[in-house]
């Protein structure tokens, strides 16, 4: 019998089986696969517990929200925080104090402001690829001036890219969009992507991701921030 609510650990588990596999059909290592647990909405004991369990990779969306979870967070050895939210520049400071690794650069101007931090900072490029309004990110024609400004900045060093596909309940529809990220990433020569959330992970590791991004199928559904 299955029991009503699998716990953390059986999530995690079960998680971690759904990358291997994707890993073992694209003939990949699932050890060059990163599992980034989303922690967005979650207090800050559900990074305690996720910790526990081995987890390291810790990703959220909000500047606000995380400072508040900060305090309760110490002692996490080896523990390394991503913001994977919009960042606007003028909160570049105090998320350049937070995180390890900003997922979501999409402007030279938010370069610069996280460079000025001089703290060495991991960044990655914020890539939209669809048409979408809402979403925040730079285009692929802005990429070549981007990433030649972030070069250009000593503090920070630059991964790859990221991105988030149009939502769709099914998980092909988001592989046009890894494959356009995979494709943007070797022209330009770097080596790392973060695409795929808890509904369509396999597609983005069959695609070349080398960061998963997973909330909803480790922690549950989120309750409204
Ligand atoms: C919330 C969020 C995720 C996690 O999505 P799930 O569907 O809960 O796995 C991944 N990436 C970004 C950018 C998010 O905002």
């Amino acid at each position: 019998m299955q029991p009503a609510t699998l716990t953390l650990r059986e999530k995690l588990a079960a998680v971690r089986e759904r990358i291997a596999r994707a890993a073992e059909r694209s003939r990949r290592n699932p050890a060059d696969i990163l599992l980034l647990a989303v922690t967005k909405v979650f207090p800050a004991d559900i990074i305690r517990q996720a910790h526990d369990l081995g987890l390291r990779d810790f990703g959220e969306n909000y500047i606000q929200e995380f400072e508040g979870k900060v305090p309760q967070l110490g002692g996490l050895d080896g523990a390394r925080y991503h913001l994977i939210g919009h960042l606007q520049s003028n909160k570049s400071k105090k998320a350049a104090e937070l995180f390890h690794v900003i997922q979501t650069v999409d402007s030279s101007k938010l370069a610069r402001r996280l460079n000025e931090n001089a703290r060495p900072l991991d960044v990655m490029l914020e890539v939209k690829l669809s048409g979408e309004d809402a979403k925040s990110g730079a285009s692929p024609v802005e990429l070549p001036e981007l990433i030649g400004s972030v070069r250009a900045c000593p503090h920070l060093r630059l991964l790859g890219f990221m991105t988030m596909p149009p939502w769709s309940e099914d998980a092909e529809a988001s592989r046009p969009y890894f494959r356009r990220l995979r494709e943007l990433a070797e022209t330009h020569g770097l080596p790392q992507l973060s695409m795929g959330m808890s509904h369509d992970l396999e597609v983005a590791i069959e695609e070349g991701a080398t960061c998963v991004r997973v909330g909803t199928a480790l922690f549950g559904k989120r309750k409204k921030a």
